[in-house]
């Protein structure tokens, strides 16, 4: 599955994402053309264009995009969560990033 790029710390609400596709009416699978972490966000690519594949299917991913900011990429959780860094940012909580400052990776970009 290589269109999926997002840290492993949002790995359940993409799994609910790809679920909710699924349900979607005539959803086929290779509209997905990229998950990924950027500036800290999730991204959900797509083609054709979000504003073309409906209302439903813009509703699901700017909800994702959403937890997403809520969530640590490093680990799941929904405490203590932050946009952390400068320069290069990530939302995660004081222990990840603690870690990341310590050079072990966790929940990295890649
Ligand atoms: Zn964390």
């Amino acid at each position: 599955m290589t269109y999926r790029e997002s840290p492993k710390g949002w790995d359940g609400i993409v799994d609910q994402l790809l679920l909710e596709f699924e349900k979607l009416p005539g959803w086929r699978h290779e509209y997905i053309d990229q998950i990924k972490e950027k500036f800290g966000g999730l991204r959900v690519y797509v083609s054709p264009p979000v504003f073309e594949l409906g209302e439903q299917a813009e509703r699901l991913i700017r909800k994702a995009e959403a937890e997403a900011w809520l969530t640590c990429q490093g680990c799941g959780t929904k405490d203590d969560v932050a946009k952390r860094g400068n320069g290069w940012v990530f939302t995660e909580c004081s222990a990840c990033h603690a870690e990341r400052r310590r050079g072990l990776p966790r929940g990295r970009p890649r």
